[in-house]
């Protein structure tokens, strides 16, 4: 019998379209690894929602990889040293990988390579983008660093390659090497169980995530006109299956490629959005922790840690009492269902770093934290997209005011669906209660105008700084 082939999973939790897995399964029996590395990635260790995904999605594939009578070896603790000493006891031909790119799974695939026995190597496929990250250059063959010309150059290079079956045979090995037990990792909360909005509003794993993109095909023509309407159902919400690799942007491409709509054209860039971030990550590894622009930065923000103040503010806007029913309904909603849609993210963001001056890695942190799609590169870029302080970004000077755009974007419903204190409240002042309308939801924590006017002032003394 040939030698068993590992494959190391992280961010691919599928069968399907599943290039390391399918290389695998060709070349020998397959012993599939999940390494729980948890110091590994410092600040940007698995967030609490991350970790309630993370165990159900492998929950799924568990069960997945069962009905194929294979299964999943569960280990915690450093993953090249783990990986390295199960090829080398297992007599492992290969361990195969699909490519990562956050900063630290870079590293930890240098350092696996390193530790391998002689006769074992480290195999990286490609998988989780629609082209190679670092693949869609300009004409001289360096990375964009902006959104458009990257987007335009990678239409120009679709389709991406043919999506990849499931394996038709995965052989077991002679013998397996022990597994950790799923539960004991005690990745879901119990005490409290905070969890409950996230299994509500959610289905797990790769076959939940192919019935939602079904569902999706039906929906996608309408998406430009629905995608700004926090009220409806009217994005995909793919982003956790991506993220987690559950389906493939691929995979995604493939189902709808034929859709003649131009919903289908303006979904394709956001999809191309996720690509465009790779492509920062690659240029720019610590692009979720420092600010890609030079402001002084000790002059634009206020800093929580030195004021009482400031840290209440920070600590209103985490928990959906700022005032502004736009920013808590956003911000309940990632609460609770560990997910926020795409214009209240925006709108949540720019009040965080704008009308409350407060750094935007607080609030990246904060994101991190809460979402079930949390993911370095999706997340870092668009905080500093919206702070100004990115590679390609919104200038800082350009404030989205939260009260108008609420109204804009008919947020009504999607108000009285988190926040019940203004449940009664019409639809003519709900975007702005009066005081006497409030009943027990807070007041305003500052006026919009004196927030503008402060937070361009900062920027002005920041760049003079
Ligand atoms: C401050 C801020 C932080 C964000 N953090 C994350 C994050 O951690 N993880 C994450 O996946 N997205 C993040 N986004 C992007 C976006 O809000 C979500 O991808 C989107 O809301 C997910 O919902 P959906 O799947 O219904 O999106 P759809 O509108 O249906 O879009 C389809 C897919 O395209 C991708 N996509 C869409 N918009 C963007 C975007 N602006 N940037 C990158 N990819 C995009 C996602 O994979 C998404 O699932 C963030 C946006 C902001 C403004």
């Amino acid at each position: 019998m040939s030698s068993p082939q590992i494959v190391w999973l992280r961010r691919d939790l599928r069968l399907a379209d599943q290039p390391a897995l399918h290389a695998a399964s060709q070349a020998g029996p397959v012993i599939p690894v999940f390494v729980l590395d948890d110091d590994r990635a410092g600040d940007h260790a698995y967030g609490g929602a991350s970790r309630v995904w993370l165990h159900h999605s492998l929950e799924s594939l568990g069960n997945s990889f069962g009905g194929r009578r294979s299964q999943i070896v569960l280990r915690k603790g450093d993953a090249p040293q783990i990986l390295a000493a199960l090829a080398d006891e297992f007599g492992a031909g290969a361990i195969h990988a699909n490519r990562h790119y956050e900063p630290w799974w870079k590293k930890a695939e240098e350092e696996l390579a390193d530790a391998l026995p002689e006769d074992c190597t480290l195999v990286l496929h490609d998988g989780n983008y629609l082209m190679p990250p670092g693949s869609v250059t300009t004409g001289s063959g360096d990375p964009y660093k902006i959104y458009s010309p990257f987007a335009k150059s990678m239409l120009d290079c679709l389709p991406p390659r043919d999506e990849l079956p499931e394996p038709d045979i995965i052989h077991s090995p002679e013998t397996w090497p022990g597994s950790d037990d799923l539960d004991e990792w005690s990745l879901l909360p119990t005490k409290p169980d905070w969890a409950g909005g996230i299994r509500n509003f959610w289905k797990f794993g790769e076959q939940a995530a192919h019935k939602r993109l079904d569902w999706w095909a039906d929906e996608v023509g309408d998406y430009d006109e629905g995608r700004n309407l926090p009220s409806q159902d009217t994005t995909s919400r793919l982003s956790p299956h991506l993220h987690w690799g559950e389906i493939t942007p691929v995979q995604v491409y493939h189902r709808l490629k034929d859709k003649r709509s131009s919903g289908w054209q303006t979904f394709l860039k956001e999809i191309i959005w996720r690509d465009y971030a790779q492509n920062v990550i690659c240029q720019f590894p610590d692009y979720a922790r420092d600010s890609y622009r030079d402001y002084d930065e000790r002059t634009l923000w206020r800093n929580p840690n030195s004021g009482h103040l400031i840290q209440e503010e920070l600590e209103c806007w985490q928990k959906g009492m700022t005032g502004y029913p736009v920013v808590d309904a956003g911000m309940r909603q990632l609460w609770q269902t560990g997910w926020m849609h795409n214009r209240v993210r925006m709108i949540c963001a720019s009040f965080l770093v704008k009308h409350l001056l407060i750094d935007w890695r607080h609030g990246e942190q904060w994101y991190w934290d809460c979402l079930v799609d949390a993911d370095y590169g999706n997340n870092g870029v668009n905080w500093q997209w919206i702070s100004g302080t990115g590679v390609d970004s919104n200038m800082f000077s350009r404030i989205m005011a939260p009260l108008s755009q609420s109204e804009k974007f008919d947020a009504a419903g999607y108000i009285r669906e988190y926040v019940p204190e203004l449940a009664d409240v019409d639809d003519d002042c709900i975007h702005d209660p009066p005081d006497d309308r409030r009943g027990d939801y807070p007041a305003k924590i500052i006026g919009h105008k004196e927030a503008r006017e402060r937070a361009l002032q900062a920027y002005r003394d920041s760049k003079n700084g």
